[in-house]
């Protein structure tokens, strides 16, 4: 008999596509089966189509995204009955698996219905709810997550097995008879979960266990509980972030239209806003002029805002929701593990007894310029397509840099960019570096030919990507770290491997670079495959090694002995011990040379009074710099540049006469953003205007600064500009520049 068959490409598992096909297929009252495979969804009917393969584009469900619908003919062997949905075939290790979402309108009008749902915090379909976070192990389903010691009741089981149910195939399906239950334990007594109320009301502090981590949770407009989170945790400045319902955040922030399809995203990233209407306690975020929103996106979470927390008014607070951890270590996940290291801080927990199975920090996104701050929950495993070039690529693992951490896989045409790890120093990020190594090689099937490190040699990833290389007789490449910025923004803008050269610009903190000197500021022109410098900020020593990213005034003051004007850096940082950082500098012990434009930020946020003597979290000088340039607009900077060398003096020596008039600081912070990209903008412009280059690119860790990408972006005018949007700028998205340059070297050989 003859009939059609219909691939479906994209990500169409796990996310209710086959009873969706089964609806369609109800519909229309057409006969056959759909089934998942390898590949996909398959599907293949019997008769004529009518507008089949039309809707499938068109009524997607809302967490699928389908690739592609390819039509061709089928034969059955006998005519088919009704319409099945099959078991499926040769899955195994190539079954996908969606990231968490966040909670679907159906399931929460359940949540504040009164159906048997009625306040149940682990309500989920197919449209919403945990995945990544629960999965073991491949295949998804229920018997790998950590749902599987919840035996279903017979009305889940019948919702589970029901085709035109939401909830057919929802792994995670539950309800108050056979789910997972949450209490609060106060002193080790357990109460009612509505208990969390009354401890947050009175200035409380909370340990919420949400989706994939405990987060510390306070009353964000009560004064008193934010300063004594702060003080808990040690925590003197770095910003908190904060959940609301849609109409709270409209009282503190201003929201656009784009913005809020962010935040309602469903993976409910922190979207950062600017400060509006109603002002919170400083101590939220001090010295920024935006804060860190996200919805809730969890029933618990829902019920938290709306039921326990409720306000006077009816509307519920905004918390602060910050990761619950040790300083410097990763986020808690575990209940044990959550009395043991959060009581400290904490006067209350708000516990379950589902188990997160992998710890996935908070995304964080900014919608205007549009950039992902950090990769992890609701984004996780997410794939990016490989540009043309690279279909025949042999499968490659990146390791990254040392802060920040990301893996980066590289198989069948797609790049798989693992999620924000942190800082490698701390002995249990590390411990979850290698468990992020081990499991997405498990959970991807990955069997890499090419190891892809930094070319710093003393980096922990470097060091086990090249005992791994060695040990398995791998190819080990090593890529330069600004190089593998530049590739990194050019893979995810899809530029093709014979698409010519890009000069990229690449504002960053610290790279070695292959003369040994540490780089940070550089214009590069290249490829995949290389890369020239073509420009450089003049390197300046950063004295005390470490200690210079730490304390801003050190670099302030070199650059300031630089320009001639040491007595305004004496007079700046009179408690500084000068003498000593003059004669490291002068003699060469401990100052390495750098470039870095992280550092010359860090110096004009010294000469600005913000933070001078030490940052009390990385990035916290830059971050207020940004913050009191504001969205002005202003004059430029001028540097000087010669042979390639971009010089700072002229512009130290006119941030110094501004402020002598007593100009606006803000106006200044502005002017030497404004400056910075200006002399990168123009020459950059030259390389594509001479035909050298045929794009510019915008990567590394400076371009995170929202208003140094639009004044770049406004410099470069018309020009084809490459930025990030969908992977960090910053460090973060370092092992995927690192995995397609070693792809793309793989290739050439
Ligand atoms: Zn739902
Ligand atoms: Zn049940």
């Amino acid at each position: 008999m003859q009939g059609y068959e219909i691939r479906v490409r994209g990500q169409v598992q796990g996310v209710g596509f086959r009873p969706f096909i089964w609806r369609l297929a109800q519909e229309r009252g057409l006969s056959g089966h759909v089934l998942n495979d390898p590949e996909g969804v398959l599907i293949r009917v019997a008769g004529a189509l009518d507008g089949l393969a039309e809707a499938i584009s068109a009524e997607a469900p809302p967490l699928a995204r389908v690739d592609a619908v390819e039509v061709s003919g089928f034969v059955f062997a006998a005519p088919p009955e009704g319409f099945a949905i099959v078991a499926s075939q040769g899955a195994g290790a190539e079954t996908r698996v969606t990231p968490d979402a966040a909670t679907c309108p159906e399931c929460l009008a359940e949540i504040r219905g009164d159906g048997r749902r009625r306040h149940y915090a682990f309500t989920n379909c197919t449209h919403c709810g945990p995945r990544f976070t629960i999965l073991r192990a491949l295949p998804y389903d229920r018997a790998q997550t950590t749902m599987a010691p919840f035996e279903m009741c017979d009305a889940c089981r019948a919702e589970y097995e029901d085709p035109a149910d939401r909830r057919f195939h929802a792994q995670p399906i539950a309800c108050p008879d056979c789910g997972p239950r949450v209490w609060l334990e106060v002193e080790g007594a357990e109460r009612p979960a509505e208990a969390v109320g009354a401890v947050l009301q009175a200035g409380g502090i909370v340990a919420v266990k949400g989706l994939g981590g405990f987060h510390l949770a306070c009353d964000a407009t009560n004064p008193e509980a934010v300063a004594l989170l702060r003080a808990r945790k040690r925590r003197p400045a770095k910003p908190f972030a904060l959940m609301g319902e849609i109409e709270t955040i409209r009282l503190y922030a201003e929201v656009s239209e784009f913005e809020e399809s962010l935040l309602r995203d469903s993976s409910a990233p922190v979207v950062l806003l600017d400060k509006a209407g109603v002002a919170l306690p400083e101590a939220v975020a001090p010295g920024q002029d935006s804060l860190g929103w996200m919805l809730p996106y969890t029933p618990l979470h829902h019920l938290l805002l709306r039921e326990w927390v409720r306000g006077t008014d009816g509307t519920g607070a905004p918390l602060v929701m910050t990761s619950g951890n040790l300083s410097g270590e990763p986020q808690v996940i575990g209940n044990e593990e959550a009395r043991e290291k959060l009581s400290g801080f904490a006067d209350a927990f708000l516990m379950h007894d589902r188990e997160i199975a992998r710890r996935l920090d908070d995304s964080v996104m900014r919608a205007e310029p549009p950039m992902v701050l950090r990769r992890a929950r609701g984004q996780m495993p997410g794939t990016l397509p490989l540009p043309e070039g690279f279909e025949a690529a042999p499968q490659v693992v990146g390791y990254g840099g040392q802060m920040k951490s990301a893996i980066c896989l590289i198989k069948n045409g797609q790049a798989l960019l693992g999620h924000h790890l942190g800082e490698l120093d701390e002995a249990l990020t590390w411990e979850a570096f290698e468990q992020a190594d081990a499991d997405y090689a498990a959970l991807f099937d990955h069997r890499p030919e090419v190891v892809a490190v930094d070319l710093h040699p003393e980096f922990r990833a470097s060091r086990h990507g090249a005992e791994r290389a060695a040990r398995e007789r791998l190819r080990l490449v090593e890529v330069q770290h600004h190089h593998a910025h530049l590739a990194a923004c050019m893979a995810e803008n899809g530029w093709p491997l014979g698409g010519g050269k890009v000069a990229g610009i690449i504002l960053d903190g610290l790279g070695l670079g292959p003369d040994g000197t540490v780089w940070g500021g550089e214009l590069l022109l290249g490829d995949y495959r290389g890369f020239e410098r073509r420009a450089w900020l003049k390197p300046a020593p950063l004295i005390g090694g470490d200690r210079a990213q730490a304390e801003p005034w050190r670099n302030a003051l070199v650059r300031l002995d630089a320009t001639g004007l040491s007595d305004w850096a004496d007079a700046l940082f009179p408690e500084a011990p000068r003498d000593l950082a003059r004669q490291a500098a002068a003699k060469g012990i401990n100052a390495p040379m750098s470039s870095s434009a992280g550092r010359l930020f860090d110096a004009v946020a010294a000469c600005l009074g913000l933070c001078p003597m030490r940052q009390s979290y990385e990035g916290e000088a830059a971050m207020r710099l940004e913050a009191l340039a504001g969205r002005r607009a202003a004059e430029p900077y001028p540097f000087t540049i010669s042979a390639g060398e971009i010089d700072p003096a002229p512009m130290f020596a006119a941030l110094r006469a501004d402020l002598g008039t007593g100009a606006d600081p803000g106006q200044c912070a502005a002017r030497f953003q404004q400056g910075l990209a200006a002399v990168f903008a123009q020459r950059a412009a030259d390389l594509v205007q001479t035909g050298a280059a045929q794009a510019v690119a915008l990567s590394g860790g400076c371009y995170q600064n929202a208003q140094l990408l639009r004044a770049t972006q406004a410099a470069l005018d018309a020009l084809p500009v490459l930025t990030h949007k969908t992977t960090p700028a910053n460090d973060g998205g370092l092992a995927l520049g690192q995995a397609i340059i070693a792809a793309a070297q793989s290739e050439s050989d």
